[in-house]
């Protein structure tokens, strides 16, 4: 019961009640105080202040103060339990009128917390020669196990209903990205629009949830780059920023929407390193060549860079290939 109250408080910020509840206040002199008038007593000079890093109130008017379930007994003249229990379900409302943008940023934070709690996990990471944990904290990399992510939503507020309409359950009840390493696709003004999900075990390996990719991934930190590296995963992606190449960008495969050309167009004359998979039907090589064209339409200079045969980025550091070596292969890499 403690701890049920505890998740509610967390979950349900004072000063979030009462701007729901047409509260406004301004800051104080100490940063974390808002100070406004009373909605507990009638007033015309503010003395009600919330402590937004405590999660409580206090009125040097009326004198009344505590957490948000003293304040609902108070504005609302109900019980103790009865003010658990509204505060319950104009939760599970809130819940459900917030964006899918939070219901992903939820997903991937608790993703991210399970990572390093499962060692098989790790493992795969280490064997795709991903070391840096700062890198991969920086990337908002994650670990879904299977089984946990629903009862965890479900804690937060969120009905079952909205969870498969996002398809981050399936209707059978199961994890979609059970067993996969997660990264959230973010917009360059941070929010989740996505998460992509790569299988440690012998699922098909790729997974995105049924809806739009984005953009280029983190663009945001990409896009002041005049010379930009394209790759067709995230984990060579991830594998290239390691070895400091943190101009690389990554479309989640070899095609490129007109968002991500206009992206890649937005500095004239960028130069483009297309380095997709070298594999042995040619399809990468024939998709790099195709959207090499597209950018010298636009104006951007392309160049196609082969691997060894049968490399992508990350199987070629993971075979023990140096910055140097993908250096060279940069270096010989022909315009179209
Ligand atoms: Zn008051």
């Amino acid at each position: 019961m403690a701890e049920d109250l505890e998740r509610l408080k967390q979950h349900f910020p004072l000063l979030e009640y009462l701007q729901r509840h047409n509260w406004s206040g301004h800051r104080a002199s100490a940063r974390l105080e808002l100070v406004g008038l009373c909605p507990l007593h009638r007033e015309t000079h503010p003395s009600f202040s919330v402590n937004t890093s405590k999660n409580l109130f206090y009125c040097h008017g009326c004198g009344q103060g505590g957490d948000l379930i003293r304040f609902v007994e108070l504005f609302h003249h109900l019980s103790f339990r009865q003010s658990v229990a509204h505060l319950k379900q104009e939760l599970a409302a809130v819940a459900h009128s917030r964006s899918t943008s939070e219901l992903l940023a939820h997903a991937a934070a608790f993703y991210q917390l399970e990572l390093h709690r499962h060692p098989q996990a790790m493992q795969y990471l280490e064997r795709r020669g991903l070391h840096d944990s700062a890198l991969l904290e920086e990337l908002g990399l994650g670990y879904a196990p299977g089984g946990n992510l629903r009862r965890h939503l479900s804690g937060l507020g969120y009905a079952l209903e909205q969870l498969l309409e996002v398809g981050l359950i399936h209707p059978q009840g199961r994890d979609a990205f059970c067993r996969r390493i997660i990264f959230p696709c973010r917009e360059p003004d941070g929010e989740i629009v996505n998460l992509y999900g790569r299988s440690i075990g012998a699922a098909f390996p790729h997974r995105l949830l049924p809806r739009s990719k984005g953009g280029l991934f983190a663009w945001d930190s990409v896009r002041h780059f005049s010379i930009v590296i394209l790759v067709e995963g995230l984990f060579d992606l991830a594998i290239l920023w390691q070895a400091s190449f943190r101009n690389t960008t990554c479309a989640i495969g070899t095609y490129l929407s007109p968002g991500h050309l206009a992206q890649l167009a937005d500095t004239p004359g960028r130069c483009v390193y297309i380095v997709f998979d070298q594999d042995d039907n040619h399809a990468g090589q024939r998709a790099a060549r195709q959207l090499a064209r597209q950018l010298r339409d636009l104006s951007l200079r392309a160049r196609i860079v082969d691997l060894p045969q049968g490399q992508d980025p990350n199987s070629y550091f993971v075979a023990g290939a140096a910055s140097a070596d993908f250096t060279a292969c940069l270096q010989r890499a022909q315009p179209l």
